[in-house]
């Protein structure tokens, strides 16, 4: 029986290896979100294509993909070389490289916001950039920030990221909610929280006439994966511009995810700013502040924006080898290898008698177990049977499939018809067994 044989992976010397870690390295690990997985944090020994090889020996199919960040898989060879022969030239300058020229170039082209930009190593990072820019454009202080929307671990914007359901006060009123012990309280008098997705509550909040920017992810990618309604998007920046506020799109996760020109081209709707990091570069440390070049030019009047590993010209070769791969037969091909994975555990979770919502984009879909209808904010993903699903992707991953723990799905032009032939049989078995 290949589904029970197929449920035997163990993970033992990972156990050990987290352990040992622990000597040095804090709990183990060096995110607290690579903390949650059941059974335990994995210690990986390689990447190849859509596969980790774990310390155990295991060969997993992987749709972690570097959280969002692997769009080529673990090991596009083209990438590679590239890090490789900027390496023998040098490795930091602290001066400008012909490369990030190239790399400007191409992100500009090709995300329609992106007039001018700067670039940063981390998504956090150049999250405060943006919200620096828009405070030192308007004179104004408030940023809006949604529910359930992540756009780093600082403490002016850790806040009712995940709130528990007990704590996080009415749907039209949210209860900002701290983020971390040992945040600053008073750090988010600088934000406003509403709920995504009611554009009514943004007008009325925007009509205050104190909101330098609304914030968001322009589909809602950190908890569940949820379109915005039709309208949203369009209406929410008609609404800035009456008020005087900007638009800033976290397009972290949905860029070169939801397309090449991420969700704003997608959608069709052009913001004032975009932040981008993870899939910019498949996984090599580059994030982007990009828009209005009247509000970039800002970083050369007074607005200070540093970084020692700013453009470090490694991740910039890996960065220009990333966007040349992204090609429209990248997305179409792996698109449809996506989609098919997702109408597929639709079907088996289906057939198998398991209540979920399949819903998302091709390359980043949401699995959210016992909802009735597909969540519209994060007030209806937050009801979602965590634990029952928390226990599905055990199963999965005893068979050789590592999906995360809160439900999405990350998918690279790596997972092939076969890669997802296999994880639908995983799927099938997993499903059998929680059922
Ligand atoms: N914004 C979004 C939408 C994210 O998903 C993340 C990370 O997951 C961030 C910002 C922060 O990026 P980083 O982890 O690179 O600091």
């Amino acid at each position: 029986n290949g589904t029970q044989q197929a449920a035997a992976l163990r993970f033992e010397e990972s156990a050990r290896r987290i352990a040992e870690n622990a000597r040095y390295i804090a709990g183990g690990v060096n995110s607290n979100f690579r903390l949650g997985m059941v059974p335990g944090p994995l210690v990986f020994e390689r990447g190849e294509g859509a596969y980790l090889i774990d310390a155990d020996g295991n060969r997993i199919i992987d749709y972690y993909c570097g959280m969002g960040a692997t769009v080529l898989g673990h090991t596009p060879k083209p990438v590679i070389e590239a890090a490789q022969r900027q390496a023998e030239k040098g490795i930091l300058f602290a001066g400008q490289m012909p490369i990030e020229y190239e790399a400007a170039r191409l992100i500009c082209e090709r995300v329609p916001s992106a007039e001018r930009l700067r670039f940063g190593s981390s998504g956090s990072e150049v999250a405060q950039a943006a919200m620096r820019l828009v405070r030192a454009a308007t004179g104004k202080r408030i940023i809006v920030k949604f529910e359930g929307h992540y756009h780093g671990w600082f403490d002016n914007i850790l806040w009712s990221t995940a709130p528990g359901l007990n704590a996080a006060g009415p749907e039209d009123a949210p209860t900002p909610a701290i983020g971390s012990r040992g945040q600053d309280p008073a750090a988010g008098d600088g934000l406003s929280i509403l709920g995504w997705n009611d554009l009514a509550a943004l007008e009325a909040r925007l009509a205050r006439g104190d909101v330098a920017a609304v914030m968001m992810e322009p589909a809602m990618c950190n908890q569940g994966a949820i379109a915005p309604a039709p309208g949203y998007l369009e209406g929410a920046l008609a609404a800035c511009r009456r008020h005087g506020a900007l638009l800033i799109f976290d397009e972290v996760i949905t860029g070169f995810r939801l397309g090449r020109g991420g969700a704003q081209e997608r959608f069709g709707v052009t913001p004032d700013l975009t932040i981008m990091a993870k899939a910019i570069a498949n996984g090599f440390p580059v994030a982007a502040v990009a828009g209005r070049a009247d509000l970039l030019d800002l970083f050369a009047d007074g607005v200070l924006h540093g970084g020692t590993f700013n453009a470090q010209p490694i991740a910039m070769a890996a960065l220009v080898a990333t966007q040349t791969m992204l090609t429209p037969e990248h997305y179409e091909r792996s698109s449809a290898h996506g989609q098919r994975l997702q109408d597929g555990i639709r079907a088996i979770l289906a057939e198998e008698g398991i209540k979920a919502q399949v819903v998302g984009f091709p390359l980043m879909f949401h699995v959210a177990f016992g909802l009735d209808a597909p969540a519209r904010n994060y007030r209806d993903v937050a009801r979602a049977d965590k634990v029952a699903y928390s226990r599905f992707a055990h199963a999965l991953l005893k068979r050789g499939v590592r999906a995360l723990e809160r439900g999405a799905w990350f998918v690279s032009s790596e997972h092939d018809a076969a890669v997802i032939d296999r994880t639908l049989e995983a799927v099938r078995g997993a499903a059998r067994e929680v059922a």
